[in-house]
């Protein structure tokens, strides 16, 4: 049967199950999954791991799956961001068709082998680690900010040569104050006036947000003081996606009890959450539920967790916003993979509309970055190549801004568009900048 006339699900991972790191059954699994692939063939664009996956078959002697190496195999997993789109726009066989197909699960599950054993390399298990080298590089900002520069001829070849980070690739420069820790002075009072006054919002930066970029995080926090929220700044702990690209769903877990804790008795006491990063956002409302199933806190603070646009676009018809002044745009929109991952449909766009004479528009390709995933040395060029129709297609009518909500996402689309020999913008932030600047704030 082609597709299935349910609606899509995904099963709860189960990661406490000792069979679901057996390798033969993994190995069975991903022959099953990637033969189906093979007859289909729809995802032969969206990333490298399907190219790698249909010209291993393609060149191997019988042209089946069967005759894949385990390296072959793994190869597809390698070249995985988890990005969830082959899941979200592509394949008519995920549950309940009775293919019962989840890609980017399987290449999670192989991780998480890979991750049980051990095998997980270093350097990932340690850039995963992002409150200690958020912390750390806060301390020390001036000087780690100078090494991880691009450019830097001194270091960056060393850091390449140690921990296989492309000398080229974009590494975010570190605050030398970290978002909440600056909060306190900058989290403005509700506007009594403001429509949406009476709603209470509890802002979660990430560590992005927190330790190397705060842009967006005090455009969000102007937005909702302006328009009547009442808003707190928190940053409780890393929500984990490091450590579930690295397939560590005991690490996510843990995050998920102690950050779903954290924020009960906001979510009991009427706070929205409201994570600054997409794909924190993600973590919270779909992955943490499918990992701790039976905790009645990642329950609760999912269905209260609500992506920045989505926030946006809800109090637009719940309560209406304080009336934004004329900007006459055209707005490059890069729909973030982690944002249609959370099958919202694309809010950034539905945000940025609300600003008289704007001109936004779509661009729905994946920027290649993938989390940490894109600046390895044996990723960086693929990254790149991944980027370039959504570079290609956010510069085509020369708009006079670009935006994506994936704050990996900019800094990398600006690498993609000037290695194309076009022209970068300096800067491509979160769509709330650009409403926080219609506002004049
Ligand atoms: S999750 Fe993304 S990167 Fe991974 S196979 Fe699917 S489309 Fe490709
Ligand atoms: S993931 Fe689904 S849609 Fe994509 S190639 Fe495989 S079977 Fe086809
Ligand atoms: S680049 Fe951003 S949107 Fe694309 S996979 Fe990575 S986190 Fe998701």
């Amino acid at each position: 049967m082609e597709g299935s006339l349910g609606a899509p699900t995904r099963h709860v991972i189960p990661w406490q199950d000792e069979s679901w790191y057996d390798a033969a059954a993994l190995e069975t699994e991903l022959r099953r999954v990637y033969d189906i692939c093979h007859g289909c063939r729809r995802c032969f664009n969206l990333c490298d791991s399907f190219p790698i996956l249909f010209d291993a078959i393609d060149e191997s002697p019988n042209e089946a799956v069967d005759d894949l190496s385990a390296g072959q195999l793994k190869a597809v997993v390698d070249a995985c961001t988890l990005c969830d789109m082959c899941f979200m726009t592509k394949c008519p066989y995920v549950p309940p068709h009775s293919f019962d197909l989840d890609f980017p699960h399987l290449m999670l599950r192989s991780r998480a082998v890979e991750n049980r054993k051990g095998q997980t390399p270093f350097i990932d298990t340690q850039l995963a680690e992002m409150d200690r080298n958020g912390r750390l590089g806060s301390v020390a900002a001036g000087l780690a900010n100078w090494a991880t520069r691009e450019g830097n001829s001194l270091t960056r070849p060393a850091i390449e040569a140690v921990a296989g980070i492309d000398r080229r690739a974009h590494l975010p420069p570190f605050l030398e104050t970290p978002l909440v820790n600056r909060a306190a002075g900058m989290v403005q009072p509700p506007n009594p006036d403001g429509p949406a006054f009476g709603r209470r919002a509890v802002v979660y930066a990430g560590c992005h947000d927190n330790f190397n970029d705060d842009t967006p995080g005090l455009a969000l926090i102007k937005v909702l003081a302006h328009n009547g929220v009442q808003v707190r700044i928190e940053h409780p702990d890393c929500c984990g996606m490091p450590k579930f690209e690295n397939g560590d769903l005991p690490g996510v877990a843990s995050a998920a009890e102690r950050i779903s804790a954290f924020f009960a008795p906001l979510v009991e006491a009427g706070w929205d959450v409201v994570p600054l990063t997409t794909s924190c956002a993600l973590m919270l409302k779909f992955e943490w539920p499918l990992i701790a199933p039976d905790n009645a806190a990642v329950k609760r603070l999912s269905e209260h967790t609500f992506d920045v646009s989505e926030y946006v676009v809800a109090l637009s018809k719940q309560t209406g916003l304080v009336p934004i002044a004329p900007m006459t745009k055209s707005i490059a929109v890069h729909f973030a993979c982690h944002a249609r991952a959370q099958n919202m449909g694309p809010k950034a766009m539905e945000m940025l509309r609300l600003i008289p004479e704007a001109k936004p528009a779509l661009t729905e390709r994946c920027s290649g970055h993938g989390g940490k995933w894109g600046i390895f040395k044996q990723n960086f060029d693929r990254a790149v190549k991944v980027g370039r129709p959504a570079a290609r297609n956010l510069t085509k009518d020369q708009p006079d801004l670009i935006v994506s909500e994936c704050p990996l996402a900019g800094p990398h689309l600006k690498q993609v568009i000037a290695s194309s020999g076009g022209e970068a913008p300096a800067r491509i932030g979160h769509p709330i900048e650009v409403l926080a600047k219609a506002y004049g704030l």
